[in-house]
């Protein structure tokens, strides 16, 4: 008798933005077959979990149905890319977002084996019927590792575009987009008691108008396919083919195989890597309203019904949808001011309104799935983070700062699912109840934390931070982040991250 295996499913959202018709597919799915709960990832993915093996065709046949899929959002091949949905970024957003969909479709494997053991073997439109299908990318061995892909629209940077291997940063000139500066060799996992291993912020290579973006990222892929490591998975993602042969061969590399150079980056400024919450009108008349979701599950407590009350939503939206943001939160978007008003009633009827009531220190916040639900984890995340976070807040309410946004971020183990060296304040899980510490890091994820102590406990982490939030509140500048000041005190000493990463 075969045990009862159960699966997460994880569903690609390229650029974040599902129809309101998705969502609820996701939500019948949910209810259908998996735990009756969504996740929302921080690479503005859906998750499933829960799903008993005898059910995982339905569900991906149902996924499939819905104009959605998983091929790619797992395996060595590009992942789901990322765009910003910051509503405030509306003016640009939907030709960022088109280019966003073009890299991702030029980037889908071309294999139809998804489809025929998935979907029984019955094409969907623009599927090739032959058996033996060229990659024309990806070859016979596709890529030595998964790769990422991120769009980020200044001054927000909410999808942390320097942790990944691809970054594009939307330069735009007089509300109309120009072009992207392109950050390489971003990354965020590495392995405790390996200090080959390391967290990286991507190297900034240069400028190309909007036009040849698609083609700029099919080279880079194909360096790291032709130059990566395959002979140690540890050591493969496309940041330590950079460390390996060097920026300048890669850049070289890439002009080479383009036929032309990449202008120099242009200027930019980012402020932030957190979400802006509430109500905003985009530019095209019609209104968004960005929420806080609580480590991204998308559930129903005794508190509050968030799920049902989303599910609510999505049946009235019409052509409205939902954005999954990178911080695990959600913007129900392109709400006709007609709706507005039964939209509000809904999330009051529902309790989620009064959820939106949380710190700053809530607000800009990621956590893992961790225990119980990921095999790797050596410690909670998502179940544990925002009762940490409580106890965090009392300390600064202590010290007169308890309206300061600080970037907090948890997981349960080193690989850096929450990108956890990019919070002005990590946790990372070493065993249950204990996490490194790390410090440091930018408020606009511009600069890695790095370790400070390691393997504390709950009372420990408390310990630590008290002295150091009495000294940032009686010393900081009027505007400086708590990151900023942890390395400006020498708390910390700025790394070169290859080298200095793992020493406190
Ligand atoms: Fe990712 Fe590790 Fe968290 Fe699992 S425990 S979700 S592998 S960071």
């Amino acid at each position: 008798l075969e045990p009862l295996y159960s699966f997460m499913i994880r569903v690609r959202v390229p650029g974040g933005v599902a129809s309101a018709a998705q969502w609820i597919t996701m939500d019948n799915l949910a209810a259908k077959y998996g735990m009756p709960t969504l996740k929302l990832t921080t690479r503005q993915a859906f998750e499933l979990h829960g799903i008993l093996k005898h059910n995982l065709r339905n569900t991906i046949k149902e996924i499939n149905n819905s104009l959605m899929d998983s091929i790619a959002a797992c395996g060595d091949v590009n992942r789901n890319v990322m765009n910003t949905v910051n509503p405030n970024t509306s003016a640009i957003h939907d030709a960022v977002q088109d280019i966003a969909l073009a890299v991702s479709a030029h980037l889908t494997p071309k294999t139809t084996a998804y489809y025929k053991i998935w979907v029984n073997e019955e094409h969907v439109a623009g599927q090739a019927e032959e058996a033996e299908i060229e990659e024309p990318i990806y070859g016979k061995t596709y890529l030595p590792r998964k790769f990422k892909i991120t769009f980020a629209i200044p001054p927000y940077n909410d999808t942390d575009v320097y942790a990944h291997d691809i970054g594009l940063i939307a330069i735009e000139e007089n509300g109309q987009l120009k072009g992207f500066n392109y950050s390489i060799g971003g990354g965020m996992g590495m392995t405790f008691g390996d200090e080959t291993t390391y967290p990286r912020v991507g190297n900034l290579i240069g400028y190309a108008s909007a036009e040849k973006t698609v083609d700029i990222c099919e080279k880079l892929v194909t360096i790291q396919r032709d130059f990566g490591n395959r002979e140690n998975r540890k050591l493969s993602r496309f940041k330590y083919t950079i460390d390996r042969v060097g920026l300048d061969f890669v850049k070289a590399e890439l002009n080479r195989r383009l036929g032309y150079e990449l202008e120099a980056p242009k200027p930019f400024r980012f402020t932030t890597n957190g979400d802006s919450f509430g109500w905003i009108k985009g530019v095209n008349g019609k209104w968004f309203n960005t929420l806080y979701i609580e480590g991204g599950r998308v559930k129903d407590t005794e508190r509050f019904r968030l799920r049902a009350g989303l599910r609510a939503i999505a049946e009235i939206l019409g052509e409205g949808d939902f954005r999954l943001t990178a911080n695990q939160n959600v913007v129900i978007g392109n709400v006709e001011e007609s709706i507005k008003p039964q939209v509000e009633k809904l999330l009051e009827e529902y309790g989620i309104s009064e959820h939106q009531q949380v710190t700053t220190l809530h607000q800009h916040s990621i956590a893992c799935v961790a225990l119980n639900m990921c095999p790797l984890a050596n410690a909670e995340g998502e179940r544990y983070l925002p009762s940490l976070i409580t106890k965090i807040h009392a300390i600064l309410e202590k010290y007169g700062i308890g309206q300061q946004p600080i970037t907090i971020r948890m997981t349960g183990c080193p690989n850096g699912c929450g990108r956890p060296y990019l919070g002005e304040i990590g946790f990372v899980g070493r065993a249950p109840g204990k996490y490194n510490l790390y410090l440091g890091a930018a408020f606009n994820g511009e600069r890695l934390n790095v370790l400070y102590k390691e393997a504390l406990n709950e009372e420990e982490i408390l310990g630590t931070l008290d002295p150091l939030i009495a000294l940032y509140a009686s010393e900081k500048s009027a505007t400086e982040h708590f990151g900023d000041f942890i390395l400006r005190k020498e708390i910390i000493r700025q790394q070169n991250p290859k080298a200095d990463f793992h020493l406190s």
